[in-house]
C-alpha cells in the first residue's frame, strides 16, 4: 500500500491531523491499537477561554477558540453529528484570585470578550461566568472520524511497532506500507519513542467520574479548579486529577475519593452513584506547548504531541498548520515547532 502519510495514532492529535492531509488531498492511512483508555477518549472534552490561577486568557485562545469551534460545527454539519455542547462556565473565585488577579483584569478589561454579562462583573464578584465555552464528546467525535477515515481504507486497527519501520532518503516503509513520511501522533507513548524520546514530557495522569445527578438542573459546568459538567439527563461529569508519578491508565480509588468531594464542594449535594470512572495519561511537554514538526535529524519523520489538558481547543488549528507544512512548506511558529528544542 503507498501512502503520502502515515499517521501512528487515532487520538484527537492524529484524527484532526489526518483530517485536514485528507483535505489537501493527501492519501493517509491511520495506525491505531485501539486502546479506549486513550487521554482523548478519557476527556471530558471541555473548552474553557480562561484557564489557570491568574484568570489570564488561555494562551493563544484569540486564535484557537474561534478555530475550534468553526471545526467542531463543520464536522457537525457534514456528518450529521452534534459533538459539541455550548455551556456557560462559571469560575468561583479564590480569596487570592478576587484579592489579587481579578481587580488587575477588571482594570485592563482584557476578559471582556469572555465573560458572559462583563457589565455584571465588578470588583466584588464571587464568580465569573465565561463563554463561549462547553464540551465536545471526544469519543463520538473520535468513533466519527474513525467510521470516516475506515470508509477511505485509510484506517488500520494494528499496534504499531518500531521494530518494522525503515526509514530511507525519500521514504518510509513499515509492513506492507510505503509512505512518503510518518507522524507519530502516539500521545503520552511518544516519550518512549526512540526519534522522539529526546523531548522534554512530563506526561499527567487524569482521572474523571460520571455520576447520577438527578438534582443537578442548571446546565452551567462549574469550576473551582476542579470543574463540574452537568450532563443535561440527570447525570453529571467531575474532573479531573493531575498525578505526575504513576503514568497508567488505571482508576484508583484515591481519585474517586477526591472527585466525589469535588462534586459535593461544587454541589451542594451528596455524590451519587458512580456510573463511569475513566483514567488516563495528558501528553505535556515542560514548556506546556504543543509540538509539531519534522524530527531535526530525519525528515521524513514528524510528530504532533503536547496537547496537555487542552487538547479539544488546541488540535484543530495546530493541525491546521501542521498540514499546511507537510504540504506547502509553510514555516511553523517557533514556539511550537519540534525543533525548539534542539
Ligand atoms: C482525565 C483527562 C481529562 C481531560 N480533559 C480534557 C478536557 O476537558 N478538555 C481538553 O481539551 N482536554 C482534556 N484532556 C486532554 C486531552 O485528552 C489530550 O490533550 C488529547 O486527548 C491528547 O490527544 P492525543 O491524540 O495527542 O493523544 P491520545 O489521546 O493519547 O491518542 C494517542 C493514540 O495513539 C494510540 N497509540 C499510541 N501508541 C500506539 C502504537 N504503538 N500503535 C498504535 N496506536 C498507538 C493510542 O492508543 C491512542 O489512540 C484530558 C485528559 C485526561 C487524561
Amino acid at each position: 500500500m503507498r501512502v503520502d502519510f502515515l499517521i501512528v495514532g487515532q487520538g484527537l492529535a492524529g484524527s484532526v491531523l489526518a483530517l485536514e492531509l485528507i483535505e489537501a488531498d493527501r492519501r493517509v492511512l491511520v495506525i491505531d491499537n485501539g486502546h479506549r483508555s486513550a487521554a482523548s477518549r478519557a476527556a471530558a472534552g471541555i473548552v474553557n477561554p480562561v484557564t489557570g490561577k491568574r484568570l489570564a486568557p488561555s494562551w493563544r485562545v484569540e486564535t484557537l477558540l474561534p478555530a475550534a469551534l468553526e471545526y467542531y460545527l463543520r464536522w457537525e454539519r457534514r456528518h450529521g453529528v452534534t459533538v459539541f455542547q455550548p455551556r456557560r462556565m462559571r469560575r468561583y473565585l479564590t480569596p487570592r484570585q478576587r484579592d489579587r488577579y481579578w481587580p488587575r483584569r477588571l482594570a485592563s478589561g482584557e476578559l471582556n470578550a469572555y465573560l458572559a454579562d462583563p457589565a455584571a462583573a465588578g470588583p466584588d464578584s464571587v464568580f465569573l461566568d465565561f463563554e463561549p465555552a462547553g464540551y465536545v464528546d471526544t469519543a463520538l467525535f473520535l468513533d466519527t472520524c474513525a467510521g470516516f477515515l475506515a470508509s477511505r481504507d485509510a484506517l488500520r486497527r494494528s499496534t504499531f511497532a518500531g521494530d518494522e519501520l525503515r526509514i530511507g532518503r525519500t521514504e518510509v516503509t513499515w509492513c506492507d506500507v510505503r509512505a512518503d513520511k510518518i507522524i507519530f501522533c502516539e500521545g503520552y507513548k511518544a516519550a518512549t519513542n526512540p526519534y522522539f524520546d529526546w523531548l522534554p514530557f512530563t506526561p499527567a495522569k487524569g482521572e474523571i467520574l460520571t455520576l447520577n445527578a438527578p438534582a443537578l438542573t442548571a446546565d452551567t459546568i462549574r469550576n473551582n479548579g476542579n470543574w463540574l459538567l452537568p450532563l443535561g439527563d440527570g447525570r453529571a461529569r467531575v474532573g479531573a486529577t493531575y498525578e505526575w508519578k504513576r503514568l497508567d491508565e488505571t482508576p484508583t480509588a484515591a481519585a474517586r475519593t477526591e472527585l466525589e468531594r469535588a462534586f459535593t464542594a461544587l454541589s451542594g449535594e451528596p455524590a451519587g452513584e458512580v456510573l463511569e470512572h475513566r483514567a488516563g495519561v495528558r501528553s505535556v511537554l515542560k514548556d506546556t506547548k504543543p509540538v509539531l514538526g519534522l524530527h531535526p535529524g530525519f525528515d521524513a519523520v514528524g510528530i504532533f504531541n503536547g496537547l496537555g489538558s487542552k487538547g479539544v481547543l488546541v488540535a484543530p488549528h495546530f493541525a491546521r498548520c501542521l498540514a499546511d507544512h507537510l504540504v506547502s512548506g509553510r514555516p511553523l511558529d517557533d514556539e511550537v515547532d519540534v525543533r525548539r528544542n534542539v
